[in-house]
């Protein structure tokens, strides 16, 4: 014990000249030599732990760990001096633990076998381990709000772009129909007074050859004026029915009564109508074998497209040319194909051949109005049905109007 006494010069001089603390310990655990540093560290006077057992300085929970590693330490070969790296607490005076590494040399001196234990003081690198988690974690959190605030402001203004461009996408639809229209209305007056002012001088016309015929020899030829005038005013009162049509249909005050009605009925009345116009040498073949046949759709309707098709039909073919006008039934459905051998239409124009108002660039020196097939097929579409054609310029048309038939 002498060897440690703290008058021993060298000792002191070693011990205190050091900034770990410093304990030796004697193979009964007992310290036989302390460091002011080791003191003051576990918050004992000077001298007080020389003589204690080193067990004081150890916390409970500890104690059976350090008493395993205590013998290991004295069973090693002393002559072999080894410093061992712990990360473990002490147990300061004052009941609190502090957290240390220690390093353990064994030696031998004078036969007793003693171990040296530096002591370091983890307290500072623990707190600031402390600090510098916390302002990690605060950093992480701040990190997660910016990210999400990031996300948020990202997704908001994916939100807004999203709004904007729809309000974009509606005002440029707007300003394009805006355009269509204008463009229908131009189209519109141009094709009325064109329309209008045809058949209004052919009427003028008759009405005043008419007048200058006031012979009694001359009757046959005012009835042939008479007839133009008819046939003339006949044409007015379509066009007007036609453009009532679209309002109708436009406004959704179209009314369809379905009905039974007999299929030869409609087809004779039809077929009659379009033979008065038909051009010299034209004829149209038609099915004979319909008699018994009830159908219920809407009659006016179906009048109304077979008709317009077979003027159309009339129309667009030339003289001593056969127009076949057939239909198919099913349990569930009634097609009518109205097949002429006609100018066709040129391949460009058919994409747009169910728009309003327009007419084919092979049919403009004929009059017409590009109204019909733009009210047929809303009509059969509202029934439920369906139109179609297939065409080839100067080769011929077929048009196919399919309706449902819900009911026998
Ligand atoms: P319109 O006959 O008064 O011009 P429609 O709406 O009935 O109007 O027809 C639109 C256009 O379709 C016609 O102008 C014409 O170019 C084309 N078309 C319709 N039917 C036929 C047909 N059978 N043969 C050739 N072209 C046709």
């Amino acid at each position: 014990m002498r060897v440690f006494d703290k008058n021993s010069n060298i000792f002191r001089l070693l011990s205190e000249s050091i900034l770990q603390g410093i304990l030796v310990v004697n193979d009964q655990q007992e310290i036989v030599a302390s460091n002011q540093r080791s003191e003051e560290l576990f918050g004992y006077a000077k001298d007080e732990l020389l003589g204690q057992k080193l067990a004081i300085l150890i916390p409970n929970a500890q104690r059976g760990k350090h008493k395993k590693l205590a013998e290991s330490v004295y069973s090693e070969d002393i002559g072999v001096r080894k410093m061992k790296g712990r990360n473990l607490s002490g147990l300061h005076k004052n009941g609190s633990q502090i957290p240390l590494q220690v390093g353990l040399s064994p030696f031998s001196l004078y036969g007793n076998r003693y171990v040296l234990t530096l002591i370091e003081d983890l307290s500072k690198i623990k707190e600031k381990d402390n600090q510098i988690y916390e302002l990690n974690t605060q950093l992480e959190k701040k990190i997660r709000l910016r990210t999400q605030e990031l996300r948020d402001t990202v997704a908001k203004l994916k939100r807004e772009v999203k709004r904007r461009k729809e309000a974009e996408d509606k005002i440029k639809d707007a300003l394009q129909r805006e355009r269509e229209l204008n463009d229908l209305k131009t189209k519109f007056l141009s094709m009325v007074s064109h329309e209008f002012k045809t058949p209004l001088s052919g009427i003028l016309t008759a009405a005043t050859l008419v007048g200058k015929y006031n012979t009694e020899n001359q009757q046959e030829k005012r009835e042939k004026h008479l007839k133009t005038i008819i046939a003339e005013v006949r044409r007015l009162n379509a066009i007007l029915t036609d453009f009532l049509s679209i309002e109708r249909l436009e406004q959704g005050k179209e009314v369809y009564r379905l009905a039974d009605f007999s299929l030869s009925k409609v087809v004779n009345e039809v077929i009659y109508d379009a033979n008065m116009i038909l051009k010299d040498g034209q004829k149209i073949n038609y099915p004979q074998n319909i008699d018994d046949i009830i159908i219920n759709q809407d009659e006016r309707i179906v009048a109304l497209a077979l008709t317009n098709l077979l003027h159309n039909a009339i129309k667009y073919s030339r003289e001593d040319t056969e127009i076949d006008f057939r239909v198919d039934m099913t349990k569930n459905k009634i097609t009518f194909h109205i097949i002429d051998q006609g100018i066709g239409i040129p391949q460009g124009d058919q994409k747009h051949i169910f728009d309003r108002y327009f007419r084919a660039e092979n049919v403009l020196l004929t009059q017409g109005t590009g109204i019909g097939l733009n009210i047929v097929k809303a009509h059969v579409e509202n029934l439920g049905g369906h139109i179609s054609f297939k065409s080839k310029e100067d080769h011929g048309s077929v048009f196919s109007i399919e309706l449902p038939l819900t009911k026998k």
